[in-house]
């Protein structure tokens, strides 16, 4: 066949796939990435023009061969990603995690005896507490009406306390695991859930020790044995302003929502007469990203947080733990996430606190995994008086689960080549640090 023809068919597919492109960054609102789309379109067409004038059959051949390669392999299924799935040795004590730190009142008991057993976390949490404070309005993000917002919806998620947990009806059906659990399913997907997994719960789910709340101190209760764990999306226009006060709008408002779910599957499940608790916001008895992880949800990336194929980390967790018996998930293991975030370390160049590690994954009490800098992480957020967010605004897998990004995920899970050449398309369209955009207009 005439090379040139083939050369027609080549740039003709090219231009497809960038007027494809285009038309989502449009969609997307994505400024920079429109202008890469158009200006792509204009060196492709250059290309072409340049191919037709030269007209020669051997150059045709060159560009043919070598456009064709390229394409070929980076759609070869090379999955070599590893993967080495390790679980903690041992429970954390909730009362050392930084959200119950950042609630002991200076001066009280708790606050004492917390500090004289663990001196070593005095001038850590001294620099947070330097700070303005979460929703502070001499915080330097501080917007009058963003900030009460986002209060309120805290306020509403803290009115779910008394019923999270409950007395079961003491009449108990008869129920095959099966059904009940693919109604809860599917339920909790009806209620807004983007993702929903069961698991059998595991001694490291748990915390060892209550850390906040009425119950502080006490040896958490594990005699669950099933875990049902769900996510909510947050909505990317309110991600995308990170770290303004949309993103903590944002978080309280899926906090809320994912609060919401939990509390009603759990009174459901006590109706049948079973036992069941509601882990949410500010509530939590176990850890929620592993048990989501176990329950198939997606895995932990290297800013810490659970990353789905969906939302990526653009989402909100809740659990609800029951007696009942349920049918468990098979685990889905997705290591093309993790050697993605191996190689990406846009979240790490973007957070202003350098909370996120650059380095490879470590082994810590157990686990291969990374470590942020949660000290780091929130000083920034007590800065700005809200939960900063840009980790999730950059990250590539927090674009919006359209056909588009579908395709895009998919060729990453097949190919370690294809993950470096997303990546750095994500880069050439995205920004390697992107901006956040303007908060939306409606909040200002
Ligand atoms: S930004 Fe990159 S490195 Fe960070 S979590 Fe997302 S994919 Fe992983
Ligand atoms: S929330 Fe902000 S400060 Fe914290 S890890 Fe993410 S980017 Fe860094």
């Amino acid at each position: 066949m005439d090379q040139f023809i083939i050369t027609s068919v080549l740039c003709g597919l090219l231009v497809i796939v960038m007027l494809v492109t285009l038309l989502y960054n449009v969609f997307e609102k994505e400024g920079r990435a429109i202008i890469v789309s158009l200006l792509s379109l204009v060196v492709v067409s250059v290309i072409y023009s340049v191919l037709y004038y030269i007209n020669h059959t051997l150059i045709n051949l060159i560009f043919n061969v070598s456009l064709t390669i390229f394409f070929v392999v980076l759609l070869l299924p090379i999955r070599n990603f590893g993967h080495n799935m390790t679980v903690p040795e041992k429970r954390i004590d909730e009362r050392k995690t930084m959200f119950a730190r950042m609630v002991l009142e200076p001066g009280s008991d708790r606050y004492n005896e917390f500090y004289k057993n663990n001196p070593d976390m005095i001038p850590l949490d001294e620099k947070f507490r330097s700070k303005p404070g979460l929703l502070d309005s001499e915080a330097s993000k501080f917007h009058p009406l963003g900030f009460r917002a986002a209060d309120a919806s805290f306020f509403a998620i803290d009115r779910y306390k008394p019923f999270v947990d409950g007395e079961p009806n003491p009449i108990k059906e008869d129920l095959t695991d099966l059904d009940v659990s693919n109604f809860i399913k599917s339920w909790a997907v009806k209620l807004g859930a983007v993702e929903v997994g069961i698991c059998e719960l595991k001694d490291y789910h748990w915390y060892s020790t209550i850390g906040r709340g009425e119950e502080y101190g006490k040896e958490v209760d594990d005699s669950h044995k099933y875990a049902i764990a769900f996510s909510v999306e947050m909505d990317k226009d309110m991600v995308d302003a990170a770290p303004t006060t949309s993103i903590i709008m944002e978080s309280a408002q899926q906090y809320l929502e994912s609060g919401k779910i939990a509390i009603q599957i759990a009174q459901f499940i006590r109706s049948l007469g079973y036992n069941a608790r509601a882990h949410i916001d500010g509530n939590y008895r176990l850890v929620c990203p592993l048990v989501g992880r176990d329950a198939g949800l997606g895995e932990i990336g290297r800013m810490g947080l659970l990353m789905n194929e969906k939302t990526g980390p653009r989402h909100r967790l809740a659990v609800v733990t029951t007696d009942l018996s349920l049918k468990t998930d098979r685990k889905k293991s997705n290591p093309a996430i993790e050697h993605f975030c191996s190689i990406c370390k846009k979240c790490a160049d973007v957070c202003p606190s350098a909370a996120i590690s650059k380095n490879d994954r470590e082994i810590i009490d157990g686990v291969e995994r990374w470590q942020i800098n949660s000290e780091a992480c929130f000083t920034y957020w007590c800065q700005v008086g809200t939960d900063c967010g840009q980790c999730i605004r950059v990250c590539p897998f927090s674009h919006p689960d359209n056909l588009y990004h579908k395709m895009i995920r998919l060729l990453i899970n097949n190919s370690v080549l294809f993950q470096y050449f997303a990546l750095k398309m994500d880069d050439i369209f995205y920004g390697r640090r992107p901006k956040a955009k303007k908060t939306p207009k409606w909040v200002n």
